[in-house]
């Protein structure tokens, strides 16, 4: 199967296909390559009830199911699809190579099979980064629907890649998030046009180096046909762009939250302002929407508002739709989410902020804060962070396994600053961290949980941890009420 055909063209009859890792992405996956006669081997490390329970239900269609060895590449293999998370240095994967098998993942997949019903396939518009994925998306499908466009944005969110490109709807473009283990897997994918949001050290362990991670992301702009978005903040992602492979004609468009050059879009005066998509950009530019139509308007959700911009304007969306997709966006829950004033002091819940790049940027949007973090810090270091927010903080309240690491940062770098350290992790922590930053908080603060950590050592995940501290705001109101 070379890398740039389509899936109309494979015969999948009689197949042998081996899918690496039941879950999300496997089973979907093994059922729809089974649906066209394909003879679907799944293969999968673990060995619990679960796994039992899914395995019976694909071996009643007739899928063989290997459960406890994910390690063996079934001998007549032709082809592997993997699960994006899947390490790319496993046995299964070093077999395949050696056996000359080529290795999807879910993305490869449904793009392979993307228009093998018979209709033709919608276009995507790509957007990948280290942090803003699903906001962008989210937005650009926003912008999409106003623009009157049948859209839906994929990927980690939403509706699955594959039931987007199997299913019964039809669109006429797709919004569609990528991770960087997605990209990895996915040699022959094409996108109309693609954003890289940013590029900052995250899961360095699984691909090995920040060179080889930056690589998987750029991949993202391979083959564009109109446009690659780049973030003018973040050179790296300019450079990515250089590197790539693109369609003849297709333009490197950048975003700023400073006045665009030509060929980028950017802010004037409150404005957001399109000097790429207009027919004279030496002279011209474009007033799309104002500043404020973006929700929340924090620096960094400006930023994503112009890359989610910059693709639907390459889409050739009009500016109205920008302005009117914008205003009828709202965020997803616990990413900056404003959970209520108590006297005077507002308590904001960015529980999202699992990882130090995307606290940085929450601590940028606001003024005086006193600040909820700790948890699982997962090897970072926080010395830039503090570094950076230290003139406003008005207090910090640590919590988690790793709270030390950030209490070091503070002594050295913000001295100053007042610091409560609370030993402990039962459910009631939240509700103190709480009370404590409350005392801490003078009118006109931000009270912010944003952790820079990961939320496993208190929390199932960082919603649990974010309802948790949203919870303990709406005691305190309804006392103070
Ligand atoms: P992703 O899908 O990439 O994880 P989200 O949109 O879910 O991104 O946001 C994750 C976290 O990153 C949020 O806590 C948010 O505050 C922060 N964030 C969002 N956009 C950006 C950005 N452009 N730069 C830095 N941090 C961001």
């Amino acid at each position: 199967m070379g890398s740039q055909e389509v899936s109309s063209t494979v015969d999948w009859q009689g197949k042998h296909v081996t899918v690496a890792g039941l879950g999300v992405s496997g089973i979907p996956a093994a059922r729809a390559l089974h649906e066209r006669g394909a003879l679907v081997t799944v293969v999968n490390d673990g060995d619990d009830e679960r796994a039992r329970a899914q395995a019976a239900e694909l071996e009643a269609l007739g899928i063989t199911v290997r459960l406890g060895d994910g390690a063996t590449l079934p001998p007549s293999t032709e082809l592997v699809v993997t699960a994006p998370g899947w390490q790319p240095d496993k046995p299964l994967f070093l077999a395949a190579a050696e056996a000359g098998v080529p290795v999807w993942g879910d993305v490869e997949l449904a793009w392979r099979l993307r228009g093998t019903g018979g209709r033709e396939p919608a276009p995507w518009l790509a957007v990948t980064g280290t942090n803003g994925k699903t906001t962008t998306v989210r937005m650009l499908a926003s912008i999409l629907q106003a623009a009157g466009l049948r859209t839906a944005a994929v990927g980690n969110i939403g509706v699955s890649l594959l039931d987007a490109v199997l299913g019964e709807t039809e669109y006429d473009v797709l919004a569609v998030e990528l991770s960087s283990y997605q990209l990895h897997w996915a040699p022959s994918l094409r996108a109309h046009s693609a954003a890289v949001l940013n590029l900052a050290p995250d899961h360095l362990d699984w691909h090995g180096s920040m060179a080889a991670y930056a690589a998987d992301k750029g991949r993202v702009y391979e083959g564009n046909t109109v446009a690659c978005v780049y973030n003018v903040a973040d050179p790296a992602t300019e450079d990515l762009v250089r590197e790539a492979d693109v369609e003849e004609g297709c333009r490197a468009i950048g975003f700023t939250l400073g006045a665009p050059g030509p060929s980028q879009l950017g802010v004037v005066d409150g404005i957001l302002v399109d000097r790429a998509f207009v027919a004279n950009r030496q002279k011209q530019a474009q007033e799309l929407a104002e500043v404020t139509d973006v929700n929340p308007p924090a620096p960094h959700n400006i930023a994503n508002a112009l890359a989610a911009a910059a693709l639907a304007r390459a889409f050739g969306v009009e500016p109205a739709a920008v302005r009117d997709g914008l205003r009828a966006f709202r965020p997803d829950a616990h990413r900056i989410e404003h959970v209520a004033d108590i006297d005077e002091v507002r308590y904001v819940d960015d529980s999202k902020a699992t990882n130090t790049h995307a606290t940085e940027a929450s601590l940028a949007a606001y003024d005086s804060i006193v600040w909820i973090a700790g948890g699982l810090a997962k090897g970072a270091t926080f010395d830039g962070l503090v570094t950076g927010a230290a003139k406003r903080l008005r207090g910090v309240v640590l919590i988690g396994a790793d709270r030390a690491l950030i209490r070091e940062a503070l002594t050295r770098h913000a001295p100053e600053v007042p610091v409560v350290d609370l030993d402990r992790t039962d459910t009631g922590a939240m509700s103190e961290a709480v009370a404590r930053a409350a005392e801490l908080a003078r009118p006109g603060d931000t009270v912010l949980l944003a952790p820079a950590c990961a939320s496993m050592d208190m929390f199932t995940n960082y919603n649990k941890r974010g309802e948790a501290f949203a919870d303990a705001v709406r005691a305190r109101a309804d006392e103070s009420a």
